[in-house]
């Protein structure tokens, strides 16, 4: 009995009800201000970008996955920042690279 419970428990925190379980890295970054509207590694590299992304941890401002650099991601690797966002205050959009989706 025990344990069918703590079995149900398990599924409906691994989310397989159709909700995401909640990002909790959301909850550990700082509202951090965003740098500079430009990815400093493409500007010194030759690179164009296609979005901008913002590292909420740091502020820290580099070019979305779909970019030739992919630089945002590039700064997760080397710092484990987990959230960006778009750098547009008018787009509600947020990434978790732990979580590999849109939080
Ligand atoms: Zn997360
Ligand atoms: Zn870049
Ligand atoms: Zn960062």
């Amino acid at each position: 009995m025990t344990q069918d419970m703590q079995g149900m428990n398990m599924a409906v925190r691994g989310g397989l009800n159709g909700q995401a379980p909640r990002c909790d890295h959301l909850d550990m970054v700082p509202a951090a201000e965003p740098g500079l509207p430009e990815c400093e590694k493409c500007l010194a590299s030759g690179l164009s970008w296609e979005r901008l992304l913002v590292c909420l941890t740091c502020g820290w401002v580099a070019c979305s996955d779909d970019s030739s650099g992919g630089h945002a991601q590039e700064h997760y690797r080397e710092t484990d920042h987990p959230v960006v966002s778009a750098l547009e205050p008018e787009t509600a959009w947020r990434w978790c690279y732990v979580h590999g989706r849109t939080v």
